[in-house]
């Protein structure tokens, strides 16, 4: 049966072509789904239009937009194996991974629900005896929510939390290949009493039905979490209708191994760093530097932990490496590998797809670790998004610093050393909007993430990060009892 998607709080097929979400590991079929067409995108965005206005919604309080966010945050929990097993089987990531995610996507929703019955509108007076001034912050509108395939659950909550705590209706266009748990997540919300129109899950390609919904005149913001070309042409459009937006996208991020670091630790933790999703994650450390003094213990260890990797069925515990999303990202990952080869890069572990028995249906890669390149090396400066680290090694710290900031990228970066303060001036240093000091990857939904340079414009998460889907509004009242003298 075809699946329906959600338009204007209504389940109904699509009017657009039907699409087929794929199982990464086996490429097995594991549900059909009608996809949106245009008159579809248009009443979706009319009817949320008029959902925000009303003003049992605009004006709602904050605590019961709050009340809304909490049960989600319960439903997730409660259905947190189901949701996991579902995310899985969209885009092959293992269980354990898809399990945090669903369980971060519930922090998040209760975190916001939280931070949305705390935020303040500013008395902004300044012994000013004849008026009082206020900012207030309204909501925006109609907000366009695009995500990408590879951690859907987490970045869907982390859009539709703040964006419906601050006022506003949404519009979701998930990755069309990980459609399943965007439309389940519209069943949740429904669930937890969001009123109708206020959210819609509009299934359909990027470059049809995503350009679409930015374009269209009542949508007043866009928050996109995507590739950089796709983000920058949505900044395009935004520029046009003179719109915010909120960006967050690829990463080549350095990772610096230090003289002093623990070398346990460290190599556990770049490992994590870059192999974990299979390298499809937008923070993957994928540019190595370590110190020329601990340069080949180091590279020796981290080899040897690569190669006790467990690359293997998303759906059988204990894998560290699930499927990649699918072939055509697989032809990709290995053609930047090929690449390497010829530019001078020598694979000192991985480097090829797994071929024989049952994995060969989906789209396992070898985790794989590149030496003897140059920074400058295209295979060092493009977003690979798969499961490839190149190793560079280093002297000079201000060569250091060069070096991991010449990228066009800026999102994230890692410092392993024991030395805190040499750390805290590295990581004043590094052009990136996110460092981690002998940890990596690890993430607080009060700390707000986002990009320097090509990596994004704006910051998600935080307590304020409501405000980024609202906006200010400055209120004079007159206290002079006494008329304007000025038409004397
Ligand atoms: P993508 O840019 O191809 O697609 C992202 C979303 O945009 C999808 O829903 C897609 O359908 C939609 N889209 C594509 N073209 C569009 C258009 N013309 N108009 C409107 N929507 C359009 O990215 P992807 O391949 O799905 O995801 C991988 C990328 O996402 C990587 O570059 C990764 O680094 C980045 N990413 C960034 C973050 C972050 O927080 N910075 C997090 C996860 C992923």
């Amino acid at each position: 049966m075809v699946k329906e998607i959600y338009i204007a709080g209504e389940w109904r097929l699509g009017r657009g072509d039907k699409i087929q979400s794929v199982f990464p590991a086996d490429q097995s079929v594991n549900a059909e789904i009608s996809t949106a067409s245009l008159d579809d995108v248009n009443e979706a965005v009319e009817k949320a239009d008029l959902a925000w206005r009303q003003s049992s919604w605009r004006n709602s309080m904050p605590h019961e937009r709050a009340r809304i966010l909490y049960k989600v945050a319960d439903i997730i929990e409660a259905r947190v194996d189901e949701l996991s097993r579902l995310q899985t089987r969209d885009n092959g990531k293992p269980l354990a991974e898809t399990r945090a995610l669903t369980l971060s996507a519930a922090a998040t929703a209760r975190y916001v629900a939280a931070a949305c019955e705390t935020l303040n509108d500013e008395l902004t007076t300044q012994r000013a005896p004849d008026f009082m001034t206020m900012s207030v912050h309204e909501p925006v509108g109609v907000v366009a929510a695009i995500t990408p395939w590879n951690s859907p659950i987490a970045s869907e909550v982390q859009k539709l939390a703040p964006a419906l705590a601050g006022g506003n209706a949404v519009i979701l266009k998930p990755a069309e290949v990980t459609s399943l748990i965007a439309l389940e997540l519209a069943k949740i919300f429904e669930e937890a009493g969001l009123p109708k129109g206020l959210l819609s899950v509009l299934v359909g390609r990027g470059s049809v039905i995503g350009d679409a919904i930015v374009k269209h005149p009542l949508v007043r913001k866009i928050s996109f979490t995507g590739g950089t070309s796709t983000g920058r042409h949505l900044a395009h459009i935004a520029a046009d209708k003179l719109i915010t937006t909120s960006l967050e996208l690829g990463g080549k991020s350095p990772t610096i191994v230090m003289q002093d670091a623990d070398i346990e630790l460290a190599a556990k933790g770049v490992a994590y760093g870059i192999f974990s999703s299979a390298g499809q994650a937008c923070i993957a450390g994928s540019r190595l530097f370590v110190h020329h003094s601990i340069y080949d213990q180091f590279l020796n260890r981290l080899v040897e932990i690569t190669k006790g990797l467990r690359v293997g069925h998303p759906e059988t515990a204990g894998m560290h490496l699930g499927s990649l999303i699918n072939p055509k990202h697989l032809a990709s990952v290995d053609a930047y590998v090929q690449l390497a080869k010829k530019e001078g890069g020598q694979v000192l572990v991985g480097g090829e797809a797994l071929t024989e028995g049952d994995l060969a249906k989906g789209s396992f890669y070898l985790p794989t670790i590149i030496t003897g390149l140059n920074n400058s090396a295209q295979t060092c400066q493009e977003e690979i998004f798969g499961p490839v680290l190149v190793v560079m090694k280093y002297d000079d710290e201000a060569d250091l610093i060069a070096q991991a900031n010449d990228s066009c990228f800026g999102l994230a970066a890692g410092i392993w050393t024991e030395n805190y303060r040499k750390a805290w001036q590295l990581a004043r240093a590094l052009e990136v909007g996110t460092v981690w000091i002998n940890t990596y990857k690890k993430f607080s939904i009060s700390a707000p993430f986002g990009g320097f340079k090509e990596s994004g414009i704006g910051r998600e998460k935080g307590r304020l990060g409501i405000l980024a889907y609202m906006q200010q509004k400055s209120i004079y009242m007159g206290l002079s009892e006494q008329p304007n003298p000025w038409c004397d």
